[in-house]
């Protein structure tokens, strides 16, 4: 049995690649021979669309599962790529943290709503918005481990304490059993002075949780969302697709099984 299963890719900073990140290792944990699902729980939805399913597709969405509508299972969609199926993310999603803000159990509505799903998958990677509010909450308070997406500069370690602080939080409040699982570089570009230098940083600070592998900059990871591809199909010999490759192996590893 694998020890962690639901996890999470929060960093309230927009831009560092939680999308990016979640939609490459869900598929490259896929390749791997992992049955994964995908949770977009971003109203933006650049995670479903980066797969290649339209966000304006009638069916299921990750609203449904929050306000009740519909089960979990009703909602996966699968995608053209193997062992990866989403549960896809829609604008409505935007008005839900209003709308439950009154409801009983708000914080578990997604926890709730996966656990008839946990024995289906090996993984399930939830993508969060860039911020704090309840979709995230929701999310952390699902999820048995959370990889923080970094990129390196200097207000990355703010952002990192902050958001350490709200994990500490929610295992307090929700969910026991949450733990920061690892953290990802991204965009890594090591002939950047202050690149080396904030790496050096967020190694004394959390050594053993820091992902061996840098994802590099790499224009090809940013092109392949546009075609509806993570970047292991659009180019497997990219710099990128090597490297999330890598972190797919040793988060597999992190998962224990
Ligand atoms: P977040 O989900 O944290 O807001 P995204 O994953 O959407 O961040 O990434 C932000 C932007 O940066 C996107 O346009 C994405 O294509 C691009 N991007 C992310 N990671 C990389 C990378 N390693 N190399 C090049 N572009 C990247
Ligand atoms: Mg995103």
């Amino acid at each position: 049995m694998p020890k962690y299963k639901i996890i999470v890719f929060a960093n309230q900073k927009g831009g560092v690649g939680k999308t990016t990140s979640a939609v490459n290792l869900a598929a490259a944990m896929g390749r791997a021979g992992k049955r994964v699902l995908l949770v977009d729980a971003d109203p933006q939805g650049n995670a479903t669309s980066g797969l290649g399913i339209s966000k304006r597709r009638a069916g299921g969405t990750v609203y449904d599962l929050l306000i009740g509508r519909l089960k979990a299972d009703e909602a996966v969609v699968r995608t053209d790529f193997k062992n990866l199926s989403v549960i896809p993310s829609s604008m409505d999603l935007v008005g839900a943290e209003l709308e439950l803000v009154d409801e009983e159990r708000r914080q578990y509505r997604l926890r709730d709503a996966l656990r008839p799903l946990r024995e289906q998958y090996d993984v399930i990677a939830v993508d969060c918005p860039p911020s704090l509010g309840l979709l995230t909450i929701n999310a952390l308070t699902a999820a048995d481990g959370v990889v923080v997406p970094l990129l390196c500069e200097y207000y990355s370690l703010e952002g990192l304490s902050q958001l350490t602080q709200t994990i500490r939080q929610i295992k307090k409040l929700y969910n026991p059993s949450l733990e920061l699982l690892g953290v990802l570089i991204n965009m890594y570009d090591g002939r950047l002075n202050l690149t080396v230098q904030v790496m050096d940083e967020i190694k004394r600070h959390f050594a053993d949780k820091l992902f061996r592998v840098p994802i590099p900059r790499n224009v090809k990871v940013s092109e392949a969302p546009s075609f509806g591809q993570p970047i292991t199909e659009y180019d497997r010999s990219s710099r990128g697709a090597v490297a999330y490759t890598l972190v797919a192996e040793e988060l597999i590893k992190r998962l224990g099984g």
